[in-house]
């Protein structure tokens, strides 16, 4: 300990951290900063601690997350002796709980209050930020915090004639603290967000008159609101370490566990009784997680979004107004969902009325009423519920100006580019507690602000014990990080909905997923990971020296990510250390656990000769497009070893229904029974037969091209290329996803991708040991790659993915082709491993490959 602990620093102008912000992440900054015996000052621009809390003292205003969870867990006793009065409590009870934290802790002290930061600026030449206030303070430290809030800047009104209006006007967020007494006066609500949500009907029991003008309907869920149950209680009162470490590792910090149905795999009464128990909770996360595909796929959000418009419906009695109150243009979730008390059932009062702004915009605000659609009408009060700009607005609204001159407002121009939500590049020392990039606001902010205060501090403690002063993320880190968010975003349904997630409520603000959509569980990991591996992604220097362990923290696909966690979880023994039957049985197994893939039009199974004469098994898998139709024959994955035409089926019903083409998927002799050249020659075998048979197929003559994935990707280069050597059959093409293509030699991403995603370099060399003697590996039967020439082969579409074993070959295939002055078409896609791309209806960043495959497809039939 230093001995500079507990000192009161409320007047120093050189401290080691200055922090912004007073809320809740302030106070345990406090605490963490004083136990860890930095000096500090905390500036705040409100009156009191509480933050958000402070200023949303609008009518109605509660949390929406059960408040026994939405409490500090690192003083175990606030548990016992504070006694919260409600599941859900209101807004001056849980001010008076931060007061009490702050009293209890001897924190006041440490706080300036009515001071706000206008801007920061730091000094390379010191290694110093100076952060000047409002009230003309100037103040230096080593390092600048912003603890600032998520929704704590309200967005401008922007509504025509704001300033006309000589009635009341109030603004959820910044509240009078005397109170507003709306008895008897007429008053317009404009926003139907949680704060209009929680504020109207308790408006609506004072008013004379209350008109709510609404932009877009929200999903809003009864609170049930009521004494802290005795089931909320139990857990925390049986093991309160346990459950908060629970929260810990839960996806939104409240624990609950991960609902493991889907809302397609059930009966309509057992998806209605499932929905209704998760109704009856009053809980936000319970009914956003009744589904464990309710968040991901449409078709089961659907489902979820109408069980809940048929409870709106059934509340509002006019039905006009009702369907109005039905959010109908994106799905439930995508937009914050709200939690509310009577909501609803206050448009059924006779002086409630809501007017649609989607058919009656405000054309502008007077000076004594609202004119929008084709009326006017008088009001005394207006109560802005316009929301906020969020998670980055109370950020760049300091000046913030790092290296070389660098502002964060000028850098962030196109969106927060962070690291970890937590720092970034050019502005070292600077750190943000649950900024845009971490996942705060999807999440209890309890446990959020906990983690990332614990972080930075313990971050601050191993630099000052390692005789580093300075800490910075790097350009790979960060841009790894950035995207890795895009990615996360680019498999959610959250994307396309104009919610302030996604910065679509403030005019102007850039179109990015602002939040981190990996849960807390997941960031949390994360964030753990980069510290174990000697602050990945961050270089600090410092007296003590430079340390600077570079990279990237999560570079495979999300959902590739989470898939080969659960299947590390799962301990499975390696392949190769079965034998090849039960290598199948195992395949065989889990295949069958799979989702099927789409509907197609038909499919017809049917045998086929091998070239040793012996039957083949195939499977046809018809569009339900009008034939006839062009033919692709199709070579499942495997190793030469497992699988069979039926077992790359969900990938190759997907890539039919989305091509418009026939496939016909075709078995193959396995090894080790049937070695080398088996496989490669019943490929050409009975692509000859389907050629020769087209017609009868339902295939276009002429209209044919062959498609293989892994070791089915190495059948079909060989077909092809034994097509072009024995004069047919003619091919319009050849899709090779991820194939085998060179027995001969180790290629890089063999060892580099070697292990941990799922093919390994031990499964691939068992593959070959059981398929083909190192002899005739060079023959081009069994390595394409090395035939004598590639030129003549029809047009070409390789798919690579980054992390497999096989991406070298694959790529030196793809280039051999092009230098052979073949068509290629080369989809490398970031982020994937040899098998996700056919995991259809799981892994959903592997969609937008297929789409591109089938697009070739299309191509090659053009
Ligand atoms: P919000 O969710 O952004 O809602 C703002 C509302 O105002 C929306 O209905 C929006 O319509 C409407 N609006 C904005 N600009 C408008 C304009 N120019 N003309 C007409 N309508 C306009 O804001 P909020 O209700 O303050 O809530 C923000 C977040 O704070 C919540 O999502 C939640 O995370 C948090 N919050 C939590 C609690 C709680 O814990 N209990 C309570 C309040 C708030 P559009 O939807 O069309 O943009």
């Amino acid at each position: 300990m230093r001995p500079d602990q507990g000192v009161v620093m409320t007047s120093a102008n050189d401290v080691d951290v200055v922090v912004a912000g007073a809320g809740f992440s302030g106070l345990y900054l406090v605490h963490r900063l004083r136990e860890a015996g930095f000096s500090f000052r905390v500036l705040e621009s409100g009156g009191d601690v509480g933050g958000t809390w402070y200023w949303n003292r609008y009518p109605g205003a509660r949390c929406d997350i059960p408040t026994t969870d939405y409490t500090y867990s690192w003083d175990p006793e606030l548990d016992r002796e504070w006694t919260w009065s409600e599941k859900y409590a209101t807004q001056p009870e849980i001010l008076s709980y931060a007061q009490h934290v702050a009293k209890k802790h001897d924190m006041y002290p440490h706080i300036t209050f009515n001071t706000r930061v206008k801007d920061a600026q730091w000094d390379d030449s010191t290694r110093k930020w100076t952060v000047r206030t409002e009230t003309g303070e100037a103040i230096t430290c080593r390092h600048y915090v912003m603890a600032t809030g998520c929704l704590s800047v309200p967005k401008d009104p922007d509504i025509p004639g704001t300033e006309n209006f000589a009635g009341g006007v109030y603004v959820t967020g910044r509240w009078p603290h005397e109170g507003v007494d709306f008895t008897g006066r007429r008053v317009a609500v404009i926003g139907t967000g949680s704060s209009g949500i929680q504020s109207i009907p308790l408006i609506a029991e004072q008013a004379s008159q209350v008109t709510v003008f609404q932009r877009t309907p929200n999903f809003s869920v009864p609170a049930f609101n009521g004494p802290v149950s005795e089931d909320r209680k139990a857990p925390l009162l049986a093991d309160r370490d346990a459950y908060r470490e629970s929260a810990k590792w839960t996806r939104g910090g409240v624990p609950l566990p991960p609902s493991e149905v889907s809302a397609l795999a059930v009966t309509p009464e057992q998806r209605r009784e499932m929905f209704e128990a998760g109704w009856k909770r009053g809980e936000l996360f319970s009914i956003l997680g009744i589904f464990m595909d309710q968040s991901t796929n449409r078709e089961a959000n659907d489902l979820v979004s109408e069980m809940i418009r048929e409870k709106i419906r059934a509340t509002v009695k006019d039905p006009v107004t009702a369907e109005l109150l039905c959010p109908k243009t994106y799905p439930f979730g995508t937009k914050r969902p709200c939690l509310d008390t009577n909501y609803f059932d206050t448009y059924n009062k006779p002086h409630v009325r809501l007017v649609d702004l989607n058919t009656s915009p405000i054309r502008t605000i007077t000076s004594d009423g609202v004119t929008f659609g084709d009326e006017t009408v008088q009001f005394d009060d207006i109560v802005y519920a316009t929301g906020f700009d969020a998670m980055t607005g109370a950020i760049v609204s300091v000046d913030i100006t790092g290296r070389n001159g660098t502002t964060l407002k000028k850098k962030w121009e196109h969106g927060p580019l962070q690291y970890l939500g937590l720092m970034s590049t050019e502005f070292p020392n600077f750190f943000m507690i649950t900024g845009p990039g971490s996942p705060s606001v999807l999440s209890n902010m309890m446990v959020s602000i906990e983690q990332h205060v614990d972080w930075v501090t313990d971050t601050l403690v191993h630099m000052r014990d390692n005789g580093l002063d300075m800490i910075e993320p790097t350009d790979t880190a960060e841009a790894g990080w950035v995207r890795h968010g895009a990615e996360f975003a680019d498999i959610s349904l959250m994307k396309d909905t104009n919610s302030w997630y996604m910065g679509a409520n403030v005019p102007g603000k850039p179109r990015v997923m602002l939040p981190y959509l990996g849960g807390v569980d997941g960031y949390r990991r994360a964030c753990n990971e980069v510290v174990e591996r000697g602050y990945l992604g961050f270089s600090m220097t410092g007296p003590g020296g430079k340390v600077c362990n570079d990279g990237v923290i999560r570079s495979v696909q999300p959902d590739v990510f989470i898939v080969l966690d659960m299947m590390s979880q799962m301990g499975l023994p390696p392949m190769e250390s079965m034998t090849p039957e039960g290598a199948r049985e195992f395949s065989n197994a889990s295949g069958a656990m799979r989702p099927p893939g789409p509907e197609v039009g038909e499919m017809v199974d049917g045998t086929l000769p091998g070239a040793d004469g012996s039957p083949l098994e195939y499977r046809l898998y018809r569009p339900a497009t009008k034939g006839p139709h062009p033919v692709v024959v199709y070579f499942h994955g495997g190793g030469w070893v497992i699988g069979s035409h039926v077992s790359d089926e969900p990938m190759v019903r997907d890539l039919c229904v989305r091509s418009g083409a026939m496939f016909v998927s075709v078995n193959y002799r396995h090894a080790p029974e049937a070695r080398f050249p088996a496989a490669a020659e019943d490929g050409y075998a009975a692509l000859t037969w389907v050629n020769d048979h087209i017609t009868e197929l339902g295939g276009i003559p002429g209209k044919i091209a062959v498609a293989g994935w892994s070791a089915g990707g190495n059948v079909a280069a060989v077909a092809a290329q034994l097509a072009r050597d024995n004069n047919g059959p003619a091919l319009c093409g050849q899709l090779l996803l991820t194939p085998v293509t060179d027995g001969t030699k180790e290629y890089p991403s063999l060892s580099l991708n070697g292990e941990g995603y799922i093919l390994t370099k031990s499964l691939m060399d068992w593959f070959w040991d059981n398929y083909a003697d190192r002899k005739d590996r060079s023959h081009p039967k069994a390595s394409p790659l090395k035939a004598a020439s590639l030129a003549g082969l029809p047009p070409t579409t390789v798919v690579t993915a980054q992390f497999d074993p096989l991406r070298d070959e694959g790529n030196a295939y793809a280039e051999a082709l092009r230098e052979a002055g073949v068509k290629v078409t080369h989809i490398q896609a970031g982020g994937h491993i040899h098998t996700s791309i056919s995991m259809v209806g799981v892994i959903l960043s592997g969609e937008k490959h297929r789409e591109k495959m089938a697009e070739s497809i299309r191509g090659f039939f053009a």
